[in-house]
């Protein structure tokens, strides 16, 4: 699942191939995955795409004021192309969800593999209009994301650290795999309650998310859009490594179910060796 750091990577991908050129045409092959009708999506044929920018997990086309906004959930890729196919792509039960033609004959698919479909497109005149973007918390890859933003977003939170960070709405663009990742490298249990975070434990998480999601973007520059995913995941040092080795100690990386996926932790580094109780485990056994 795409996360801030391939989002990011896939609009500097954008900005350089596709700005300056004009839309020629879309093709909407799976109608439920445009949430939006007004503007209609053939108004943007014949604009030109001026930006391409990011909020949150959020892809945001500039097409000549109007945008056209993306969110690949998690099974949704975007896959460029510097030739399209001209005929219209049947409708099926491929991945293919909406092709968009370039004057040039380059362009790009939204496809999402499985049979849950939750890609989502919008076409806005404003990306404050998008109900997911208009309620996302701050953005840890801005300059004003600090250390006190972090420590205010903690304060007096009952609720779980893992929890915590991948709530869009507290804190954008992280998702389940980096928040592995940031906790993995901050050495902190994902259960620890937000509010018992400390001052010196405040400042840790933060150079942790920075440095987490900084290195991801850092090494997904200059990628192509088709490798983005291989570079993720080698790039992951806990997350859907189970059973691995943590490379930071050699202690065994173990899962627990968390809300309604898995999450991966090292006993060693974050939980004083000891592993957490699998909740969804002892339910089901009562
Ligand atoms: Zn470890």
């Amino acid at each position: 699942m795409p996360e801030l750091p391939e989002v990011e990577s896939l609009a500097a991908f954008l900005r350089e191939n596709a700005i300056g050129r004009a839309i020629a045409r879309v093709d909407v092959v799976a109608i439920s995955c445009l949430k939006t009708y007004d503007p209609p999506i053939t108004a943007l044929s014949g604009l030109s795409i001026t930006d391409v920018t990011r909020y949150g997990k959020f892809l945001d086309l500039d097409v000549d004021g109007l945008h056209l906004i993306v969110h690949l959930s998690r099974a949704g890729w975007l896959r460029w192309k510097d030739k399209l196919p001209a005929a219209p792509p049947r409708p099926g039960k491929g991945p293919l969800a909406m092709r968009v033609h370039l004057d040039d004959e380059s362009g790009f698919d939204l496809t999402e593999a499985g049979t849950q479909k939750r890609l989502a497109v919008y076409v806005v005149r404003d990306p404050q209009e998008v109900p997911g973007i208009r309620t996302l918390g701050p953005d840890p890859l801005r300059e004003e994301f600090d250390a006190g933003t972090l420590a205010k977003i903690l304060d007096g939170r009952r609720t779980q650290i893992k929890g915590v960070l991948r709530d869009q709405s507290v804190i954008a663009g992280i998702g389940n795999a980096y928040s592995d990742e940031v906790l993995h490298a901050a050495k902190m249990s994902p259960y620890k309650l937000a509010a018992t975070v400390t001052g010196e434990e405040v400042a840790t998480l933060y150079e942790a998310i920075i440095t987490t999601l900084g290195d991801a973007v850092e090494r997904s520059k200059g990628l192509a859009a088709k490798d983005l995913k291989g570079e993720k995941k080698s790039g992951l040092r806990v997350h859907g490594r189970a059973g691995e080795k943590c490379p930071v100690c050699g202690d065994t990386i173990r899962e627990v179910s968390f809300a309604d996926r898995a999450l991966q932790y090292c006993p060693t580094c974050q939980t004083g060796g000891k592993p957490l109780a699998d909740r969804r485990m002892s339910r089901l056994l009562k």
